[in-house]
């Protein structure tokens, strides 16, 4: 132990913290969103995401255990919970509504410390300002941590540019923080042991006292369940979704999110799980996940879950334990995986055990159909693997199997992603969920890019979600982009196989992809329980996620008809409306032959007969 760092840290502990002790402590989760960007149309139809904040809780969990005082102030779900009671956009203001929940959180608790969390890039300028707003109304010490902290502090190339962002704050944690968090907190309560310091960086003046070592939480600690009392998680998806597969539930269901494993066993160099969780997979304990599967079910309503692993079947004995547990103990709760499960996972054995548990949903994670760039970004499977896994799914009519897909590696070629379409529409399944690229600080190709000179200046807000929960192509309003809002008709027309496309090539050919691998094929799904899930996903991008989009109010349209029999005249005239008094949409339709006559007449055409 280095003790002249040691020295210095009491000395500003001295410094900082008046009383030499931390009886309370303020947890902030901050908007996913921050004002400009925010999305009040969509936010008031409850479109926006309303995730756990999941972190917090396992915080609020390891304090309790040691007897200190604590409260999770949820911003996101503060300013959601507004924008739905809001009637009108000209009411509703965002930093009011922020700076009025940050100042009662301050007067109820009296803080003697703020922490604050940030699990994504594009939430960083929300970071910002939250930090601003507490330090406008609070004198005392501030400490900030999470997955988007630790990947801007990890990589030389984002790290000055952070620390002048958050300017003011006094700690910041790196990686799963927990224990390190905890242990913080007891060295300066007196209780604690100056060799556990780990895993922080304490900003003095201008200059940093470091503690690399890492407290990787295990045993006890991977088995904590977070305090979901305070995390308010029956009430989230009251005013916003929760992962991927929530319009396949009741609207009444009440979802929430649980984390059994921690870390992967892979390394995709897009990816910077890795390097947040270090190398591996941890597991909890079977009977700690069903503990707390029994606290959601029970104590807060909760009928369905997302699991928050990024290797969810990565012990395929503990796998089947905990899904015929959850079977022996009648939890009745139905569950998805939409961060992505490995292919090679994917046997009959567990997709048949999962989906006796209540699996209503799960997502592979493909990247790519071409043996090049799987093994360049080192993804964990071969197209083997995802036509094995295909079969599996596909006989199991219960699960929703959707696929990740990105486009736009360093080099890839047009028919290297014309590769990915091929094995793609092979595997037949459910869902192809298409995302450019968008490198993350903290992961290899980041680095590999940039020393490529392909990375100019560094822009937290334009960083896209591209792992995990957030693995698909959103706008910065963290709404999904329309589909079909691209002319993409020349995608691959006249390109030479062996050209690398430029941005706009890579925007056509997701358009190109999206409607290819998703829309059109749905001409020929005649699997009642699929034609039911299309229709629950479509008819939700209608009502919630874009109501103008005529294509999806088309095929909305177009799969009630082929479960009922009849026209639901709701949606005849809402594509009246919004292809007849929308320019840009009629023009769309023509070229593509949708007309409100197939509606009305229930008269579709079939695949080989569309115009494009
Ligand atoms: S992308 Fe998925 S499989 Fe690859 S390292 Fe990340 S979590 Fe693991």
């Amino acid at each position: 132990m280095d003790l002249s760092r040691i020295g210095q840290f009491d000395k500003l502990v001295g410094k900082i913290f008046s009383a030499n002790k931390i009886e309370r402590i303020l947890l902030i989760n901050p908007p996913d969103i921050d004002k400009t960007s925010f999305n009040f149309p969509s936010a008031h139809r409850g479109r926006n995401m309303n995730y756990s904040p999941y972190g917090l809780g396992l915080l609020s969990s390891q304090l309790d255990s040691i007897k200190v005082e604590n409260k999770i102030l949820n911003l996101n779900h503060q300013i959601l919970s507004e924008a739905a009671r809001c009637g009108e956009e000209g009411d509703f203001n965002f930093a009011s509504i922020t700076q009025a929940n940050i100042d009662e959180a301050i007067t109820g608790l009296n803080p003697d410390l703020i922490a604050i969390t940030c699990m994504f890039s594009q939430t960083h300028q929300s970071l910002v300002d939250v930090i601003s707003q507490v330090k406008w109304r609070f004198g005392g010490p501030i400490a900030i941590g999470g997955v988007h902290v630790t990947g801007a502090m990890s990589d030389p190339a984002t790290k000055s540019k952070f620390l002048y962002d958050v300017k003011g704050v006094n700690f910041i944690f790196l990686n799963e923080a927990e224990v390190s968090f905890r242990e913080f907190v007891k060295y300066i309560n007196s209780v604690g042991d100056k060799e556990s310091l780990s895993q922080f960086v304490a900003l003095n003046e201008d200059s940093f006292i470091e503690f690399k070592n890492r407290s990787t939480p295990n045993g006890d600690d991977l088995n904590t369940i977070p305090n979901h009392k305070k995390m308010e998680s029956g009430e989230l998806a009251k005013v916003g979704k929760i992962g991927g597969f929530f319009s396949l539930l009741p609207k009444e269901a009440r979802l929430s999110t649980v984390l059994s494993n921690r870390g992967c066993r892979a390394q995709c160099t897009f990816c910077s799980v890795r390097n947040f969780n270090g190398v591996g997979v941890r597991r909890r304990t079977v009977a700690s996940v069903i503990d707390e599967l029994k606290i959601l079910k029970f104590e807060h309503g909760i009928n369905h879950v997302m699991w928050l692993d990024d290797d969810f079947l990565y012990n395929k004995r503990e796998a089947l334990t905990l899904f015929n547990e959850m079977v022996k103990q009648n939890l009745n709760i139905t569950w998805d995986n939409t961060n992505g499960v490995i292919a090679a996972s994917c046997t009959a054995e567990l997709m048949n055990a999962a989906a006796d548990a209540g699996c209503i949903g799960l997502t592979i994670g493909m990247e790519s159909g071409n043996r090049d760039v799987l093994r360049k970004i080192r993804k964990p499977g071969t197209v083997e693997n995802f036509l094995r896994a295909a079969e599996v799914l596909n006989k199991i009519q219960q699960i929703n199997a959707r696929v990740f897909l990105m486009i736009g590696f360093p080099h890839e070629t047009f028919s290297q992603i014309k590769d990915t379409i091929d094995v793609s529409l092979a595997m037949d399944l459910d869902w192809y969920n298409v995302t450019i690229l968008q490198p993350l600080p903290n992961t290899t190709i980041f680095d590999q890019m940039l020393s490529d000179g392909l990375i100019g200046d560094i822009e937290f807000s334009e960083m896209g979600y591209n792992s995990g929960t957030h693995g698909k192509k959103t706008n910065k309003s963290g709404t999904s982009v329309d589909p079909l809002s691209i002319d993409f008709q020349d995608a691959f027309r006249d390109k030479k196989p062996e050209d690398i496309p430029d941005k706009k090539e890579l925007d056509n050919i997701w358009a190109y992809m999206n409607y290819h691998l998703n829309f059109k094929k749905l001409f020929l799904e005649k699997r009642r329980p699929k034609l039911l899930q299309q229709y629950k996903y479509i008819r939700n991008i209608a009502e919630l996620v874009a109501p103008n989009n005529a294509f999806a109010i088309y095929f909305a349209s177009f799969l009630h008809n082929q479960l009922n029999k009849n026209v639901d005249n709701k949606l005849l005239q809402q594509f009246i409306n919004a292809s007849e008094n929308n320019s840009y949409w009629k023009k769309r339709c023509q070229e593509f032959g949708l007309d409100e006559a197939h509606i009305r007449l229930q008269k579709y055409p079939n695949e080989t007969s569309l115009r494009i």
